[in-house]
């Protein structure tokens, strides 16, 4: 029988136990904790737009047409013309034919493989790719294959060697925790070389990347035929929550008869979908967010660079640091927030053994001064 309290036990002694710190108010670069006051680089918010007064009034609005909840799942009663215009809307954004939305990436990740992939269908992964999508290949019980991170040879190799009928490649186009980039230009030409289908989880480029934010795909000026399957969440720079998959109008329809988490789940409430659209206007809209984020990545990878930090290979707003040791990670944490600055540290099982690290984020509402800020405090804890 699993010993729960020595499982926990042994967490605590690895350094890996995690604690949640209850937040009183939050703006998204700011947090109170305690009665205290924190400037905070951790939140995914990446444009600004969570507490952007336009989305939270959409919100409201939204609230009092359709009411709090959904009330059923989309296929019983709880798809509403709200939900449908944002459909529509980011098919629209994206040039897609057609978008599905899910109540969370997560579930986006589970159904969609699972509904593309069965026992005997083969599946490949980034080693870095997130959670959902390494745990999306244990539900449908396909082969998985992983590959060494961004490393289109070994999928090459892997790929030539798979008889599977089905075969699908899936990767992070910006990687979580790392903010790299995924070789997407490479990986379709791989994919399409190999008679697979090549699907994407742009959770983190969607808004940052890209004209007008249509993401990383846009970014390299990938389409739709070398990227039939694209995921996207709304919880980061979307600055809402939920999420959608799109591509075709048969992929779509058939998520919608075979995706599990589709199914059987409540839908979104109506007034998040609302708030959405808002927050997908704005973030088409206003240019300067994703400048913004470009003049403070600049600033802080020079400051970090000058105070010999080790960076990673980012150019995105995920701007870790690499620590390696657990404990140690902990510590500046720790030391970062008597200094009033949160920013978590990141372990494993998230990351692979011995990469523990502060996983710094940007919002396009932080400020240049607020950069510096953070690397007196990086100088002081370092
Ligand atoms: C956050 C994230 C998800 C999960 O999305 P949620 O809407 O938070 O469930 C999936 N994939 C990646 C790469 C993510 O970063």
């Amino acid at each position: 029988m699993l010993n729960l309290s020595t499982e926990l036990a042994r967490r605590q002694r690895e350094n890996l136990y995690r604690h949640r710190r209850t937040l009183d108010s939050t703006t998204g670069t700011r947090a109170l904790i305690n009665g205290q006051e924190h400037l905070a680089f951790c939140s995914n918010d990446y444009l600004g737009l969570a507490n952007h007064p336009a989305v939270v009034a959409a919100m409201q609005q939204g609230a009092s047409r359709w009411g709090v909840g959904s009330g059923a799942s989309h296929l019983v009663s709880g798809h509403s013309s709200a939900h449908h215009a944002l459909e529509e809307e980011l098919a629209d954004f994206l040039g897609r034919p057609r978008t599905l939305l899910f109540s969370t990436g997560y579930m986006a990740n589970l159904g969609t493989i699972a509904a593309l992939c069965k026992r005997g269908d083969s599946l490949f992964e980034d080693r870095l790719n997130h959670a959902s999508l390494l745990d999306a290949a244990r539900l449908c019980q396909a082969r998985m294959q992983r590959y060494a991170h961004n490393s289109v040879t070994a999928l090459a190799t892997r790929l030539a060697a798979s008889t599977s009928d089905t075969r699908l490649v899936v990767s992070d186009a910006v990687f979580s925790m790392d903010g790299d980039l995924a070789a997407l230009p490479q990986l379709a030409q791989c994919a399409s070389q190999h008679d697979a289908w090549l699907m994407v989880d742009d959770a983190h480029g969607l808004g940052v990347l890209g004209r007008q934010g249509r993401g990383t795909l846009d970014h390299y000026g990938l389409d739709h035929d070398q990227c039939p399957i694209l995921m996207g969440t709304l919880g980061k720079a979307f600055g809402t929550f939920g999420a959608f998959v799109a591509g075709s109008e048969t992929l779509i329809e058939y998520l919608i008869q075979h995706a599990r988490t589709y199914i059987y789940t409540t839908a979104l409430p109506p007034a998040v979908a609302e708030a959405t659209r808002t927050s997908l206007k704005l973030l088409q809209a206003e240019e300067w967010r994703r400048q913004k984020l470009q003049t403070l990545i600049k600033r802080f990878r020079q400051g970090a660079t000058q105070l010999g930090l080790t960076l990673m290979d980012s150019t995105t707003p995920i701007q870790p640091l690499l620590i390696g040791n657990s404990a140690k990670a902990v510590a500046m944490s720790e030391a970062l927030l008597q200094q009033d600055i949160l920013i978590g540290a990141i372990r494993p099982p998230t990351v692979p053994d011995g990469t523990a690290r502060l996983r710094i984020t940007f919002s396009a509402n932080h400020t240049e001064q607020q950069i510096d800020q953070l690397l007196n405090a990086l100088e002081a804890v370092a």
